[in-house]
């Protein structure tokens, strides 16, 4: 037995919480009673920013970009107080070291984006500049929900993503570096959990990571789901939980279908398919990691913990039990055509695909016609004004906006009712399982 015990591999469970599970005082103290129920077991835990923080920081990256002083200390004013009034609530005492440490957080940040008005011209690009200005909301919520967390007598240390997981310079949308990664989080990992008293958690932020020079990278949008399951790869852990504001993955955005309902497994390939489609519940990037290491992946409610929410795995012959829907709002459809009405040939796909890699613009559903070839993509202005006023040097290109793409899995001519509903479709793709329409 002793000796079992002595062989008995150490199992890692992986949790990610959210923006909204952190959102407020409320939002912590109740991951807090959360994870005092799970810390039985080494558990690896890793949060966001703080509700829309990310959001907030773009708008102050935005501002220092466009060097607008007074925009710029608006935005940063309404970052400051939205922090400081949560740990107001959280901490009584004003002499918690957490006070000390946030004001040197935001202090650090004031004095990056304060060096805007020097530079005539920014001496690195946009994505560069994004990567250091927005990665701050996830320091910042990690240093709170640590202190709260041995405040309230649940051990936590913090350790920091960007001395674990190593990207390249893809500033904004960085690619992991595996092998470095794994060696770095296998060890500093294995290391916590032999050398931390039992119970305690290991804290890290997700979403970010740092390159070979150092400099703080961010993995895309929402991809603190993706630093989870990195960790889970790499620690070959034994399931991984996203803790979510809904009961599980849900048929439907609950917020546009009342009465969706949870489902209660998928496989992975499902769930890839999904994510892949859009379906916001699980960043893109991953299932595929946790599909390979045979890893267990469950999405969970924080509201309501006691719900058994949806199980993922590897299961072969999954059965649907309903049709899924996934809803793109705010979507452009760009088509373009070569100027002398000629065929779309190859040459010209060839060349439009690398430049929409030029531009980093993802396209969600594609058509060609003889004539014109045509995409709907993201209106994110950022990218989409250049790209259009590049393209518009060799092609015809024409575009639609305010547009909504539906994709929808395991359909029948009932389910697309809620969809259409009246609305003027602009294109439609259909296969065995799967249907796409953009309407207007
Ligand atoms: N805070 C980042 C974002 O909002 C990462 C994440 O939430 O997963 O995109
Ligand atoms: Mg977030």
């Amino acid at each position: 037995m002793l000796l079992f015990l002595y062989f008995c591999p150490m199992y890692i469970n992986v949790f990610k919480f959210g923006g909204a599970s952190v959102c407020s005082a409320e939002g912590i103290k109740n991951v807090a009673r959360l994870l005092r129920q799970f810390n039985s077991s080494p558990l690896v835990v890793v949060v966001s920013a703080m509700g829309k923080t990310t959001n907030a920081l773009e708008v102050l990256l935005n501002d220092y970009i466009n060097k607008d002083p007074l925009a710029v200390v608006e935005s940063f004013q309404k970052v400051w107080d939205y922090h400081f009034s949560i740990i107001g609530e959280l901490f009584p005492d004003k002499d918690h070291i957490v006070y000390g440490e946030v004001d040197s957080l935001l202090n650090q940040l004031r004095g990056y984006i304060r060096k805007g008005h020097l530079y005539d011209d920014m001496p690195h690009s946009y994505d560069f500049e994004y990567d250091q200005v927005v990665s701050f909301g996830e320091l910042i919520s990690a240093a709170i929900l640590q202190h709260y967390l041995v405040l309230e007598e649940c051990p936590a240390k913090l350790l920091d993503v960007r001395d674990l997981v190593k990207t390249d310079s893809t500033y904004r949308d960085a690619r992991v570096d595996w092998k470095t990664t794994e060696t770095l989080i296998q060890d500093s990992i294995h290391g916590f959990f032999r050398e931390s008293s039992r119970g305690t958690i290991a804290l890290t932020q997700g979403f970010i990571g740092s390159d070979s020079e150092g400099n703080t990278t961010t993995l895309g949008r929402e991809g603190s789901d993706f630093t989870a399951a990195i960790f889970a790869w790499c620690l070959q852990a034994k399931e991984m939980t996203i803790w979510k504001d809904v009961p599980g993955v849900m048929n439907a955005d609950p917020k546009w279908m009342p009465d969706s309902v949870c489902l209660e497994t998928l496989s992975y390939r499902e769930a890839i398919e999904l994510a892949y489609y859009g379906a916001s519940v699980i960043h893109p990037k991953t299932i595929k990691p946790l599909e390979n290491a045979n890893i267990i992946l469950r999405v969970r409610s924080f509201v309501n913990p006691d719900l058994p929410g949806t199980e993922i795995r590897n299961i072969r012959e999954w059965k649907i039990q309903t049709p899924i829907y996934i809803r793109k709002q705010n979507q452009i459809l760009i088509s373009i055509s070569p100027r002398d009405f000629s065929f779309i040939i190859e040459e010209n796909l060839s060349e439009i695909f690398s430049i929409l890699a030029r531009f980093r613009v993802k396209v969600n559903v594609m058509q060609n016609s003889a004539i014109s070839f045509s995409i709907c993509v993201d209106a994110d202005p950022q990218k989409i004004k250049p790209l259009i006023e590049f393209l518009r040097r060799d092609y015809e290109t024409r575009y639609n906006e305010g547009l909504e793409l539906f994709t929808v899995r395991h359909y029948s001519e009932d389910a697309m009712v809620p969809v259409l509903n009246g609305r003027k479709t602009l294109m439609e793709l259909r296969s065995r399982h799967t249907i796409q329409v953009v309407v207007q």
